[in-house]
């Protein structure tokens, strides 16, 4: 009986999926995806066109708006964990882990807020969106009991952002949007001991980054992204594991897709958890001659300052900031206090000193953040690759 069950409840699921997804992106529902239990879609990936070039120009042009936190917005819905299943008919309702939290699986049982999250970012002037996919890896899933979603998880998410940044780049032709497929951190470190009493332990390899990473990515590339982003940077080997897995997609693609690389400061004396600088960071990924390099979340934008102005000058390529809305408090209703008038003044402070390219926010903003901010720095000249670094 259970086997059975268990079966038919994952049809069921790829079935509401395929419509859900499919309805919350705009499209038109065919006969093949209603008939179709299989989540993978069609045999030939609808692949994305090489962009680089496009967003090349545009970097040149002008300082490009990133969108702001997804988990900040996603918290406003106060969804319970019959929503987070997606309601009792939904396609999770059995599932037998509890599922509140677990704000991926949202793409596949609420793909409606997900959507409506990204459109509110995009009629906010963000140039770019990324999927909602920060957790979407089999290794930071198996705490839901969904690592064997994964996968899923990123197709659909690239399928829904993809929809809503289309139905904007429609609306303005003059303004196309752009889909960051975001490749998180996981929760586990290949470079730090999880226990005190033995530095010498680790609870995963890069192997098994790799692998993991390498299945995200597969979803993401065929559910429609443009870029990908490898961000939130905490542990260099795990960032490594995750651009050695694009890597060899893009070897198995024949094709490579633009790459953004951003770090993450986790403390005052500027460096990274697995305890390295700016310059540091940046050496350890330069290899992959990533489209934009940058700093985004743990520090708010204030004590972001020295370390991007260190990532301005010592990288050669464009450079992207997306701080949060300043510093956790417990206290604040969204866990952060900076109103989009703050946040939006220290970006513009970026802007100003020729440091970025790429702005927006990370936890605690919001699309009145990213509005400020897309105000802030309209007009203002993007950096010039090496202009810093020559007056150095
Ligand atoms: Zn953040």
């Amino acid at each position: 009986m259970l086997p059975g069950r268990g079966l038919r409840g994952y049809a069921d699921c790829a079935h509401r999926y395929n419509r859900q997804a499919a309805a919350a992106a705009g499209i038109a529902t065919s006969g093949m995806l209603e008939s179709s239990p299989a989540i993978p879609g069609p045999a030939q990936p609808p692949m994305q066109p090489d962009r680089t070039a496009e967003l090349e120009a545009l970097l040149a042009r002008r300082i490009l708006i990133l969108d702001g936190a997804m988990g900040t917005m996603i918290q406003r819905y106060r969804l319970d964990e019959d929503a987070f299943r997606g309601g009792h008919a939904g396609c999770l309702a059995g599932h037998a882990h509890d599922l509140k939290g677990d704000n991926d699986v949202l793409v596949l049982t609420r793909p409606d807020v997900i959507r409506e999250i990204h459109d509110g970012y995009l009629a906010a002037g963000a140039d770019l969106i990324e999927t909602n996919t920060f957790g979407a890896t089999s290794i930071a899933q198996a705490d839901y009991a969904l690592a064997d979603r994964a996968r899923e998880m990123n197709l659909a998410a690239a399928r829904i952002a993809r929809g809503s940044a289309d139905a904007w780049t429609a609306k303005t032709p003059d303004r196309p949007r752009f889909v960051a497929g975001a490749l998180g951190p996981t929760n586990r470190t290949a470079s730090i001991s999880p226990d005190v009493n033995d530095p010498g332990a680790r609870n995963v390899t890069f192997d098994e980054l790799v692998a993991t990473y390498a299945g995200a990515i597969d979803g993401l590339v065929e559910g429609g992204a443009d870029i990908l982003l490898v961000e939130t940077v905490f542990d260099t080997l795990n960032a490594k594991a995750a651009l050695y897995a694009l890597e060899e997609a893009f070897d198995r693609l024949g094709r490579r897709f633009p790459v953004i690389v951003s770090g993450t400061i986790t403390d005052a004396s500027g460096r990274t958890l697995s305890g390295q600088t700016v310059e540091a960071f940046w050496n350890s990924v330069r290899h992959v001659a990533p489209l934009a390099v940058g700093l985004n979340c743990a520090l708010g934008a204030a004590l972001m300052r020295p370390y991007i102005e260190e990532m301005a000058r010592v990288a050669d390529t464009f450079v992207s900031c997306y701080p949060n809305a300043g510093l956790p408090n417990p206290m604040s209703d969204t866990g952060y206090d900076e109103t989009p008038e703050q946040t939006a003044r220290l970006v513009e402070d970026f802007a100003r000193n020729g440091f970025v390219n790429i702005v927006g926010g990370c936890c605690g903003t919001t699309p009145a953040h990213i509005r400020a901010i897309a105000a802030a720095v309209a007009g203002l000249p993007p950096r010039r690759i090496g202009d810093l670094a020559l007056a150095a």
